[in-house]
């Protein structure tokens, strides 16, 4: 169930081999459900502008649903899915990625790199001091497979790091953070915040009014997680007010994001095109064909989802 299979065919029936997978057929035709059918390995295909609804009742003999991608939440709400659902977890790919975009415009607004890259005038400002990492708090929300390796980057270059989660963690060098306190605490601090949270039913519009006024003044966001994890009108009120003075948006409530959006027009505002972590075929091909085998045997994959938290 992905528009992907050209890319991964070769690629992973090599892994697979490499597994020791025998007797097995990689189709992408959905239309003829049979019971041969074990797994899916699935990521959203758009038609006419809408995500296809899958329907996998007709696959009565399916041991797993693998997603290509770490977000899951429409699969989580897809009533017809009744068999484990397993994400991507992508140390040696999709991670790395998103390392490196979080730590780029964490550095980009950390430095005011936009005031130079953008402000080509003539005008030579060498007034304005780079500040320094180590006299700069970043919060992270949501320290899971994405959000603990950020956070350990950005301490290993001197960011002061807090870090915010559903459970309580011990992450050497970083203030963890429960709870609605915690975040409450981790707002208060974050002078750069990156949301790297999964959308549910608990973190949807979690940057809400109330919870935007608790960043310092003059806090800039970033956003790799989920559109609907921010409330976008209170989002664009802050920044009108210079209460946030940017936001580097990665992910929207509607992809792509409508041309009209003003998102694309506010000067504070940086749009990228869901970019900030890709899964690349050749690592992803791995996790893949090792979590088919572990399934296989009886063993415990890698990303299992728990659809009673939601993520
Ligand atoms: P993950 O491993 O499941 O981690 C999620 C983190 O969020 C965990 O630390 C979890 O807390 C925390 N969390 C979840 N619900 C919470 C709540 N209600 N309150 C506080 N903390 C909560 O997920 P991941 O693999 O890091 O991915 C995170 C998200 O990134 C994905 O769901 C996806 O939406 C997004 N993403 C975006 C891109 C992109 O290109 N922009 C690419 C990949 C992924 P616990 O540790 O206590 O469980």
């Amino acid at each position: 169930m992905s528009d992907l299979l050209p890319y991964y065919k070769e690629i992973l029936t090599k892994e697979l081999v490499k597994k020791g997978v025998k007797n097995f057929e990689i189709s992408s035709n959905c239309d003829n459900p049979n019971e041969d059918v074990k797994f899916i390995i699935y990521s959203p295909v758009i038609r006419n502008g809408e995500k296809l609804n899958r329907d996998f009742s007709p696959f009565k003999n399916l041991k797993a649903v693998l997603s290509l991608y770490a977000g899951i939440e429409d699969l989580i709400e897809n009533k017809t899915l009744k068999c484990p659902l397993i994400k991507m977890i992508d140390k040696n790919g999709l991670t790395n990625s998103m390392i490196e975009w979080c730590l780029a415009h964490t550095l980009r607004l950390h430095l005011g790199l936009d005031k130079h890259i953008l402000g080509q005038d003539g005008i030579w400002r060498h007034k304005i001091k780079p500040p320094i990492a180590r006299d700069r708090s970043v919060g992270i929300l949501g320290l899971g497979e994405l959000g603990k390796p950020v956070a350990l980057f950005l301490k290993k270059i001197g960011f002061k790091i807090f870090g915010w989660s559903r459970t309580i963690k011990n992450i050497e060098g970083i203030k963890c953070f429960f709870g609605s306190n915690g975040l409450t605490e981790v707002l208060k601090q974050s002078e750069i915040l990156i949301l790297l949270l999964p959308l549910s039913k608990d973190t949807r519009f979690i940057l809400n009014d109330y919870n935007l006024s608790l960043l310092p003044k003059g806090s800039q966001i970033i956003n790799a997680g989920r559109g609907q994890l921010i409330d976008d009108i209170a989002l664009i009120k802050k920044l009108r007010s210079g209460h946030i003075l940017n936001a580097t948006l990665d992910v929207f409530q509607q992809e792509p994001l409508p041309k009209e959006h003003p998102y694309w027009v506010l000067p504070n505002v940086t749009v990228t095109p869901h970019i900030a972590a890709d899964t690349p075929v050749e690592s992803s091909s791995k996790v893949l064909a090792r979590n088919i085998k572990f399934l296989l045997e009886g063993k415990m994959p890698n990303g299992l989802v728990e659809f009673k938290r939601g993520y």
